[in-house]
């Protein structure tokens, strides 16, 4: 048996980049060879297996072969004779398509590493456009490395525009979907994902309702810049479409419940945090209340984060409502409601009258 590291450590270590997590490929052995040395088998679908000591991923050398929509539609053949060269062929990239033993050799029979020297993310053989996954990963593999200059390969980008006019996009997922736009969000320059999603004809079948919106991209750049989390950054980059397209659209892609929120509420709320500065206390009240800053102040300067990158975005540098607002959030949330237990306030009465007091308390914010 033959063990090699392959896949993304191989990659980053060659381009100088911290290598987080360990793809291990297994040539020449049997499942049973793995029970024997005390691996433990995870993923029903393809033979991996879990080291015993480092919990690190094993994968049995495969060939695959297409067999219907989507990626359900493979039979995987893994066994003691398929070679290291199979293995690599189905793999996406060239870059991700070499492997490194034990002594440090490399094995790149498809040219990966030239690829990585010239800035090219090109596919490894004609079998790529058999995964539609493969579209996202490349998309989100160029906003990863976009800084250091890569490219997607204008053939590659052929096939991503031939698997994006076929419907098979429509067949991946809501969870795969969405797990690679969430990792590509989070990359530095998130705005490449979208751009190469569009150069290949795949945002009009993803992610329609954003095609008429290619300025918000430049608010996603600023929410990126300042490495804001992700509700923040998905916000930024849906907050111009109108709330029915946001909800289809979290909808259809099962965001997380934090994403929902935030950018629904982030399109609702926007107008009026640019107005922040004018809005009567009552409003100012309304806004905080719509938000629950009492019970969830962290969503409220998440919303106050995507409004100042919006704002960056359209060219406004100074944007004093976010200040403005968490003083206004914080005044709110200083009011004790004990005095107002201990003047015999109870109930609906009591809701009322901590209510009337945050009015003043804003009030008298207001012409500080
Ligand atoms: P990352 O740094 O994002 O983890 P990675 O290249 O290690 O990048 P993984 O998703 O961990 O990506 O996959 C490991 C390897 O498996 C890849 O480098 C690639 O060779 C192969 N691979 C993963 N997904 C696919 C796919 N959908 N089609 C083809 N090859 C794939
Ligand atoms: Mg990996």
């Amino acid at each position: 048996m033959h063990i090699y590291k392959v896949g993304g450590a191989v990659r980053d270590r060659l381009l100088g980049r911290p290598v987080t997590d360990i793809d291990w490929l297994v040539v020449g052995a049997t499942v049973e060879d793995m029970l024997a040395k005390g691996f433990r088998p995870v993923g029903a679908d393809f033979p991996v297996f879990l080291h015993p000591k480092t919990g690190q991923e094993y994968a049995l050398a495969r060939t695959e072969r297409k067999s219907g929509r989507g990626y359900g539609g493979f039979t995987f053949h893994a066994s003691p004779d398929v070679t290291l060269e199979q293995d690599l062929i189905r793999r996406d990239l060239t870059i991700n398509a070499m492997a490194e033993d034990a002594d440090g050799t490399l094995y790149d029979p498809y040219q990966g590493k030239a690829d990585l020297d010239r800035r090219l993310l090109r596919h490894v053989s004609p079998a790529f456009a058999e995964d539609p996954l493969r579209v996202l990963r490349v998309a989100r593999f160029a906003a990863r490395y976009a800084p250091l200059g890569f490219k997607v390969a204008d053939d590659t980008l052929g096939l991503m525009q031939h698997i994006s006019a076929s419907g098979e996009l429509l067949a991946l997922t809501a969870e795969r979907t969405w797990k690679e736009i969430e990792r590509a969000l989070m990359e530095a320059h998130p705005k490449v994902f979208f751009e190469v999603l569009r150069a290949c004809n795949a945002l009009h079948v993803l992610l329609p309702e954003l095609e008429p919106h290619p300025q918000t991209l430049v608010a996603l750049e600023q929410a990126a810049r300042h490495q804001l989390a992700l509700p923040v950054r998905w916000a930024c980059l849906l907050h111009p479409l109108p709330t029915a397209s946001i909800k289809a659209l979290n909808q259809r892609l099962k965001t997380p419940r934090e994403c929902q929120d935030l950018s629904m509420l982030t399109s609702q709320c926007l107008e009026q945090a640019n107005k922040a500065l004018e809005l009567p206390a009552q409003t100012l009240l309304d806004l905080l209340q719509t938000f629950d800053v009492y019970r969830r102040p962290q969503r409220f300067e998440d919303f106050l984060a995507a409004c100042r990158a919006i704002a960056q975005g359209n060219g406004q540098t100074d944007y004093r409502q976010a200040d403005y607002l968490q003083g206004a959030m914080a005044a709110a949330r200083a009011v004790d409601v004990k005095p107002l237990v201990q003047a015999g306030f109870t109930g609906q009465a009591l809701g009322e009258a901590l209510k009337n007091e945050r009015l003043q308390t804003l009030d008298a914010y207001k012409g500080s």
